[in-house]
């Protein structure tokens, strides 16, 4: 518990008094009508109306399947459209800051820089621990949020669930736990925590295990008063028709995701093996990812052939602590075994 915290005083002035756009569709919900409210075509192309503002629906099948209430879900276009709302709502042009914990997900910055607020870096210690000391120090007054991303990228590394604990309890700003890699972990979510800490905001994704990334579909969990903020300021109509439709049709045959997941494990398992007996390869870091990070002699020229032989992996030896590695996702069993077969024809040049 933080007893300390209050929405209202690091809401933005602008957001807190905002009158949100009221869509045609907020003011009647009802299925049957003869619809001349909202300016569509009339005539049926399976897409003519617009979609529920509210994805109603998509809501009560996501809280079902995570144990939680509708009133405490946000739905993105992607959770990156959650990341840019967050400092939309809380943090101020010119005058707040967000702590990041490098090597992380570039996004976070990105979206800071487009949101105009300061970035102050923390770097993960040298087992990608967050340095929980800095974090404490780097608090200041205008710190509106601080992003862990667990399983982090590019690390693959799942972080110390009583350091984020610790700051949640201290901390008087927002608390993004970033999950979109949680599926592939055996850590437990921190989505279980949103009742107790009211800064608390748990990032997840349907980009990966559910493997929908075309469709653009992240969640945000939170207290009721966050979600309020973030659905006042969103777009209208942000979750597409298509989105939620197919969305809520996965969720009704989760069978398929849990295989997805088990099968992507069981690759990961088989791709350590496999790179453990490759010579170029100096280290692998241990995943809780669909990706594995590695260090390499030189990483350049061993992404530049493997781009010669057709398959591209993520060069990440210019990102601070991540030195000559690389990061490969997790593929099918029939790219992985490719990857492995280069990596073993590889010649140092
Ligand atoms: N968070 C992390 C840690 C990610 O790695 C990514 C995508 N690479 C995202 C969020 C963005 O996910 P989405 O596709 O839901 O926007």
């Amino acid at each position: 518990m933080n007893a300390n915290f209050n929405l209202d005083s690091i809401t933005r002035d602008n957001v807190r008094k905002l009158v949100p756009y009221s869509s045609a569709r907020d003011e009647f919900s009802g299925s049957n009508g003869v619809f001349l409210d909202a300016n569509e075509n009339p005539f049926n192309t399976g897409h003519n109306r617009y979609p529920d503002p509210h994805q109603k629906k998509l809501k009560e099948k996501i809280a079902e399947y995570k144990g939680i209430e509708t009133k405490n879900i946000f739905l993105g276009n992607g959770s990156d459209e959650a990341i840019d709302l967050l400092f939309r709502a809380f943090c101020e042009p010119g005058k707040s800051n967000a702590i990041i914990l490098p090597p992380t997900y570039g996004m976070y910055e990105v979206a800071a820089n487009i949101n105009d607020t300061a970035v102050k870096k923390v770097l993960l210690n040298n087992d990608f621990q967050p340095d929980l000391d800095g974090i404490m120090n780097a608090i200041n007054k205008n710190t509106r949020l601080i992003f862990f991303c667990s399983p982090n990228n590019p690390t693959a590394n799942s972080f110390q669930s009583e350091l984020i604990e610790q700051v949640l309890e201290i901390f008087n700003g927002i608390v993004v736990v970033d999950e979109a890699y949680i599926d592939f972990s055996f850590q437990k979510s921190f989505v279980s925590l949103i009742n107790k800490y009211p800064n608390l905001v748990v990032l997840q994704t349907f980009s990966k295990a559910w493997g929908m990334a075309s469709l653009r579909l992240g969640m945000a969990f939170a207290d009721e008063k966050i979600i309020n903020i973030l659905s006042k300021i969103k777009p209208p109509y942000n979750i597409n028709g298509v989105t939620q439709q197919i969305a809520i049709e996965a969720l009704q045959k989760t069978e398929k995701t849990k295989n997805y997941i088990s099968e992507i494990i069981k690759e990961r398992v088989s791709l350590v093996s496999g790179f453990s007996t490759i010579k170029l390869i100096k280290h692998i870091y241990p995943s809780d990812a669909n990706f594995i990070l590695v260090k390499v002699d030189d990483a350049k020229s061993v992404y530049n052939y493997l781009v010669g032989e057709n398959i591209v992996v993520r060069d990440r030896s210019k990102v601070e602590l991540c030195e000559g590695c690389i990061r490969i996702t997790v593929g099918t069993k029939e790219e992985n075994n490719s990857l492995l077969n280069a990596l073993k024809n590889y010649k140092q040049r």
